[in-house]
């Protein structure tokens, strides 16, 4: 296809996008591309009012009688009902509270105390860092009754055996995008007997989720990618109906099933409320409310299929930059598992992504030598993509990460 005919057909898709009306939602200067909702969403215009409003109105005004006026003390158990819309699970089965990190302490805490007779928390070794190092903390802790096993991420199922008590898995690899099929390895975990924690940080918002149909145990994941929910956001917990019996390691008042009578000993809530543990951080469920709120007005059967077609056409394009500059993707290509973004390799990656900055292209880098490019349904246009890649062409002709500025990696990336 020629080029012309190319831009044609990529306005013709925008014009067509039944998820356009989305874009005018978020705040994002003009000329800037967005490739890092994956990392940090955009802002939803919605938000900053919202906030102020709870400052200035429920928390100013209202004061304390705001915990059950403006129903501050019931935002956790509502996000999570929401959530559950997106996430297929039931009302009374998420939870959003602490971060992500604190929660994969709880499910897997939860999970090792419903087989008692079993050590070991299971994971890949290229998980996400913190999944792993969470592990590592309960292992220590545990004076040697639980071991952190991480093995090969084509050998976890063939790792899985009666000594397993827990496998941890995140269902959208964080650097490849590459997808885990949850049913079916629930399947396997749970035939050898075995509990599944599942990581969504980054499924929720990005791709279809069926916690129910995957009879998923537990789950856990970020407010503030895909959810457009602000930086730190609140995280959330799943718990199966049946595994809300689990006593939580994490035994905080706000989990008690009467915080307000102050007794002297934890019983834990009857059902999902048992996995929080301290006073809800109210500011940052009202940001996480609002992106949330904004997500359950699109469809997400037609959220995938843009983000499928928006990463097709990327790497059509970047063909050409493969045979030339040297990148090699990283994703999958087939769509079923492929999540919402696309990576490639490159031996200059971090350079490149930070002359593409200077181009108003925001991707990002992930050791050691990963692009990542982030692609969010909601605010991001196909001429964008088409854009993205005529930029990045422009980076590698003249070599823009030559440039000694680019040399030292910075503390974020
Ligand atoms: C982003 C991400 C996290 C982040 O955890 P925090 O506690 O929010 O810092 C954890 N796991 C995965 C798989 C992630 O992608």
């Amino acid at each position: 296809m020629n080029p012309t005919d190319m831009f044609t057909e990529v306005l013709e898709l925008d014009a067509s996008d039944p998820l356009a009306r989305f874009r005018g939602r978020f705040q994002l200067r003009t000329g800037l591309i967005y490739l890092d909702g994956n990392s940090l969403g955009a802002l939803p215009k919605a938000t900053p009012g919202r906030i102020a409003e709870v400052v200035a109105q429920e928390w100013g005004e209202g004061l304390i009688t705001s915990w059950l006026g403006a129903e501050w003390s019931t935002a956790p158990a509502r996000i999570g009902d929401k959530l559950a819309v997106l996430l297929g699970a039931n009302p009374g089965e998420i939870i959003s509270t602490d971060s992500t990190s604190v929660n994969i302490f709880k499910a897997l805490t939860a999970a090792l105390s419903l087989r008692p007779d079993r050590s070991t928390i299971l994971s890949e070794q290229t998980n996400f860092p913190t999944d792993v190092y969470m592990m590592q903390g309960i292992e220590a802790f545990s004076d040697g009754r639980v071991k952190a096993l991480t093995v090969a991420p084509e050998q976890v199922i063939d790792a899985l055996d009666e000594s397993v008590a827990v496998l941890l898995l995140t269902q959208v690899h964080y650097k490849s995008g590459r997808v885990r099929d949850m049913a079916e390895i629930t399947r396997r975990a749970h035939d050898v007997g075995a509990l599944v924690v599942w990581d969504l940080s980054h499924s929720a918002g990005a791709i279809d989720v069926d916690l129910n149909g995957a009879n998923a145990d537990f789950a856990i994941g970020c407010g503030y990618k895909f959810l457009n929910g602000g930086p730190g956001a609140p995280a959330y917990l799943f718990a199966a109906k049946r595994h809300q019996t689990a006593t939580p390691v994490l035994s905080g008042w706000f989990g008690h099933a009467r915080p307000f009578s102050f007794e002297e000993d934890y019983d834990p809530a009857p059902g999902i409320d048992r996995f929080l543990c301290g006073t809800p951080p109210v500011l940052g469920l009202a940001a996480l409310e609002t992106g949330v709120d904004l997500l359950l007005e699109a469809n997400m059967a037609d959220v995938r299929r843009k983000s499928l077609r928006l990463g097709d056409l990327f790497m059509q394009l970047m063909e050409p930059l493969c045979d030339r500059y040297g990148f090699s993707l990283v994703s999958e290509r087939d769509p079923a598992a492929r999540g919402s973004q696309v990576a490639y390799a490159h031996p200059q990656g971090y350079q490149i992504v930070q002359a593409l900055k200077e181009y108003d292209v925001v991707a990002d880098f992930r050791a050691p030598d990963v692009l990542r490019f982030g692609l969010t349904p909601l605010y991001l246009r196909y001429r964008d993509i088409v854009a993205t890649v005529e930029r990045l062409t422009e980076v590698c002709a003249l070599e823009a990460w030559n440039k000694p500025e680019y040399q030292r990696r910075a503390a974020v990336t």
